[in-house]
């Protein structure tokens, strides 16, 4: 298994021919790399071109995802979420607001996180599949994992069997992650008893809500590199219900994008007023940029630090008696990631 860059896929497809190729989803990210959305998706679909036999899984309710399979001659397998998630906002459908066929602007049966949902076109009827594997309900959702209850559909019945599913990570967008490690793993051949149990022990990485443990205090970093990535980790942090610290952290280089303007597209807005936010550091190459937007947001200005220093930053986390959060873009993550690593005494993930 490998994940695979969406500008590399027709590059590495002739090399590996995979037999199985799983889409997830399209977000706005790197938009300097790729320009528009479209692009992105017209690149991957060139990638899947190449290897006509292999089963192609997709995320049903994604617009940009979904359209991939109109023009493509592999077999298509469906995952979807068949209930709503949180709120429902329309203000988060930034990405793909309008349809791809005539522009009209999509409705939503129900809508789960960023443009994802029951989408459907009003004038001319696209729309999203019925998914061969769904989430039929959510059972649990806490920040240790995530249960839910798995729909297969049986062919001849057309019913969807279902099967409960705990995944050992937290949020919405790691269900979705879930349910196409399912529908990818089954189509690989995988049984369902196989796959299952194999998630309950999946645990955060590599500073996707991967916990620290600083003498005692926790530390958890999650990577934000777009404003849905950036809305679902603030979601997050929402949702703890105790006092804590927060790191925005913030670089424009290479592996980043020099483009930050998408910190002004993510609702910084939804997490200025909470009254557990005690203190902010906001770091990094481009930290004045996070503190300007803090600062529109509405976040209690006496409250934000900058502290462009890194060692200064881990003298101030480790003085903190709370929890905290960090929000890293990528680069600023790995340095970040390898700043409590050698704090906490914790090896190099290669080395592991
Ligand atoms: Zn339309």
């Amino acid at each position: 298994v490998i994940e695979c860059d969406e500008g590399a896929l027709h590059q590495v497809v002739p090399l590996i021919h995979p037999k199985v190729i799983v889409v997830t989803n399209l977000f706005r990210d790197q938009l300097d790399r790729y320009g528009e959305i479209t692009h992105t998706r017209d690149a991957i679909r060139k990638g899947i071109k190449l290897v006509p036999d292999a089963k192609i899984v997709l995320n049903a309710d994604d617009s940009l995802v979904a359209s991939l399979a109109e023009d493509i001659p592999n077999a298509v397998i469906w995952y979807g979420c068949n209930v709503p998630l949180g709120e429902q906002k329309d203000a988060e459908i930034s990405d793909a607001k309008y349809c791809l066929h005539c522009g009209t602007a999509y409705t939503y049966r129900w809508h789960t996180y960023a443009h994802l949902g029951a989408f459907e076109c009003p004038k001319c009827g696209y729309r999203r599949q019925d998914p061969d594997a769904a989430v039929t309900k959510v059972t649990k959702s806490g920040a240790d994992g995530t249960g839910f209850v798995l729909g297969l559909l049986d062919k001849k019945t057309g019913e969807l069997k279902e099967h409960d599913v705990f995944v050992g990570l937290p949020a919405p967008y790691n269900m979705y992650n879930a349910l196409a490690a399912i529908t990818g793993g089954l189509c690989f051949g995988l049984s369902l008893s196989e796959i299952v149990p194999s998630l309950a022990d999946v645990h955060s990485s590599f500073g996707r809500m991967e916990t620290f443990d600083l003498g005692g205090k926790r530390v958890q970093m999650i990577l934000v590199k777009n404003p849905t990535g950036c809305n679902q980790a603030m979601g997050y942090v929402k949702s703890i219900d105790e006092d804590f610290n927060l790191v925005f952290a913030l670089n424009d280089r290479t592996a980043d994008g020099h483009d930050i303007s998408w910190i002004w597209d993510a609702d910084h807005e939804m997490i200025a007023d909470d009254p557990h936010v005690k203190q902010i550091y906001v770091t990094g190459d481009r930290a004045e940029d996070m503190q300007l937007r803090l600062k529109y947001a509405d976040f209690d200005t006496k409250k934000i630090t900058l502290v462009k220093d890194q060692t200064e930053l881990l003298s101030k986390i480790k003085e903190s008696t709370l929890p905290v959060f960090m929000l890293p873009n990528y680069t600023s993550m790995l340095s970040l990631r390898k700043l409590l690593s050698d704090a906490t005494g914790g090896e190099d993930f290669w080395k592991g």
